[in-house]
């Protein structure tokens, strides 16, 4: 039971408000405060104080006791604007209410224990099955005790903080297997086996859930993680099979014969074959994903001894990792979006520049392992992320802005293969931070020129600019001057001097949406390149850009320029 306590009218409101949402949950603690909080202290398990913090502390401290049996008190201040987890987060359950009462009232929860701060997923909450233990080894997890994670095959999982060693009295247990949880014990079932079903017309639904389910327990494996039953093509509509995969919770999944005919298989035959044109229907359609054969084909029995009408064979597909590439945005973050948030949180490896690590640690769950290192180890940090996400991992690779532009994304997909999920997921790129504060360049066709020619040489990019130069558009130059690398950037302006007046606006942003950013509006003629660094691009308009009001506007069209003498 929740006990309820307020003191003025504002509060009552809120408090009337939760009693009429959870009727069965909650009591309420009228007249002198002192006395109500006394009471509800003493016939409760949780208590919500529509009271100040400071005078709800004054009221507890003689009741407190022990926090593995004291009841856990949330706060609600009188403008319902926040949920305080005050005392008893983990074992009272106090951080779990003042989400649930932030949720309800709209009020922001508070919560300043240390694991619960940042979030950890529920084991119950993976999306595949959890037996035994969950609420007492995922308490575990939020107190920081050693869990123990054994996993009897790789599975993409989120970051969960498992420290302990074999032996742990809490043990979560990846497993497809048929066993039961031990005491402490938790049982993940992630969808690993692929049942392959061959039939013939008119199977009984009963042979192939028999067939099915004595395959499963003769090789010791559970039924909670079939991820589905697998066919040919032809038998998509044949009763018996589809009533199966209904019986068992699982989608139906079918090949064509021409598929499963190139899937090699221990044990073809003839009779399939002439049927549906493919010599394996059960192994071939289990393997079709991959994998590793538990069960070989095996008929099903009839009891009146009349030929077999089912055929079946179970594989375990490999844990499918998955690779997101995420880009950060500029640096503010609040122009991180909150996709990429939730990808970071996600991830259970986090790959990056060690700069761009810094810049969203603090996002990260405990748990998550940081493979950072400086720059120039690209190719090492795109290898590495791949070769994580193949071990069956959920990788973030990171970079700033838009990680497909001049980024980690190509160099990671030139290193993929089709056995890992990728997910890119866009960032803000530095052309678009600067553009949003120099005023409005990009109103018209523009191009992003790298003026880097470490990986491109010099012929090439020349060439690029002259391009954008004729063809008069808008150009943002990424890269466009460091220590060693000078002449680049007045070499391309003067290009575009050519076809550009010199008092062509340009913008010349640096470190864009960060705390030390600068913007600056200068003129093709103006622009002093020793004024431009790494952390800076420059915008440089077309024959259209104006300075309006101080800022840089190219108009989405020419007819602005006819009308302008
Ligand atoms: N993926 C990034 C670009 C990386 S290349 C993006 O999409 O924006 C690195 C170059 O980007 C730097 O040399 C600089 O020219 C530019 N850059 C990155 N962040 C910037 C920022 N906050 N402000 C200005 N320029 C930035």
């Amino acid at each position: 039971m929740i006990g309820l306590i307020s003191a003025t009218a504002a509060g009552a409101a809120a408090r009337d408000r939760l009693a009429a949402a959870w009727p069965d949950r909650t009591r309420v603690y009228d007249g002198p405060v002192r006395e109500a909080v006394r009471a509800a202290f003493a016939e409760c398990d949780r208590l919500v104080c529509f009271l100040a913090t400071g005078a709800t502390v004054r009221l507890l401290a003689p009741l407190l006791d022990d926090k593995a049996t004291d009841p856990g008190v949330v706060c609600v201040d009188e403008g319902g604007r926040f949920a305080v987890s005050l005392v008893g987060g983990h074992g009272g359950g106090a951080n779990e209410l003042a989400r649930e009462v932030g949720a309800l009232l709209g009020a922001e929860p508070v919560v300043t224990t240390a694991t619960d701060a940042v979030g950890l997923p529920g084991l119950d909450t993976l999306g595949f099955p959890a037996e035994g233990a969950v609420a007492a080894v995922s308490r575990a997890l939020l107190d920081g005790e050693p869990v123990a994670l054994e996993a009897d095959f790789a599975w993409p999982l989120p970051p969960l903080p498992f420290a302990g060693a074999a032996g742990s009295a809490h043990v979560v247990r990846l497993t497809d297997r048929a066993v039961g949880a031990g005491p402490g014990e938790v049982l993940l079932r992630p969808p690993s086996l692929v049942v392959g079903v061959g039939a013939s017309r008119g199977v009984p639904a009963e042979e192939v859930i028999a067939l099915v389910e004595g395959a499963l327990a003769d090789a010791g494996l559970s039924a909670a993680s079939i991820a589905h039953l697998a066919t040919v093509d032809a038998k998509a509509d044949e009763a018996g099979v589809v009533e199966a995969a209904r019986h068992l919770g699982v989608p139906l999944v079918t090949y064509p014969a021409g598929e499963l005919a190139a899937v090699e298989v221990p044990n073809p035959s003839g009779a399939p074959l002439a049927a549906v044109g493919t010599p394996s229907v059960a192994e071939a359609a289990a393997l079709v994903g991959g994998g590793e054969l538990l069960v070989p084909k095996r008929k099903s029995e009839r009891a009146d001894g009349t030929p077999a009408m089912a055929t079946c064979a179970v594989v375990r597909r490999p844990g499918r990792g998955r690779l997101a590439v995420v880009g950060l945005g500029p640096g503010a973050r609040d122009l991180l979006t909150p996709r990429a948030e939730a990808e970071l949180r996600g991830a259970a490896v986090l790959v990056g520049l060690d700069q761009y690590v810094d810049q969203i640690r603090d996002l990260l769950r405990p748990g998550t392992r940081v493979l950072e290192s400086g720059l120039g180890a690209e190719e090492e940090r795109a290898r590495t992320a791949v070769a994580e996400a193949r071990r069956g991992r959920t990788v973030a690779l990171i970079g700033s802005g838009d990680a497909g532009v001049y980024a980690m994304a190509s160099p990671a997909l030139a290193e993929a293969s089709d056995d890992i999920d990728v997910v890119g997921v866009p960032g803000v790129t530095a052309a678009l931070a600067a553009a949003a504060l120099l005023g409005a360049p990009l109103g018209h066709d523009h191009v992003s020129i790298s003026l880097s020619d470490l990986h491109t040489p010099w012929e090439v990019i020349e060439r690029r600019v002259r391009a954008a130069a004729e063809a008069d558009i808008v150009v943002t130059f990424y890269n466009p001057r460091s220590r060693g690398r000078d002449w680049q950037l007045p070499k391309a302006l003067g290009i575009l001097a050519e076809h550009r007046e010199p008092v062509t606006p340009v913008g010349v942003v640096r470190n864009a949406s960060r705390p030390d950013g600068t913007t600056r509006v200068t003129t093709l003629a103006g622009l002093d390149p020793a004024s431009v660094d790494m952390m800076t691009v420059v915008t440089v308009g077309n024959t259209a850009t104006r300075l309006i009001a101080g800022r840089m506007v190219t108009p989405r069209g020419y007819r602005w320029q006819e009308e302008t003498p």
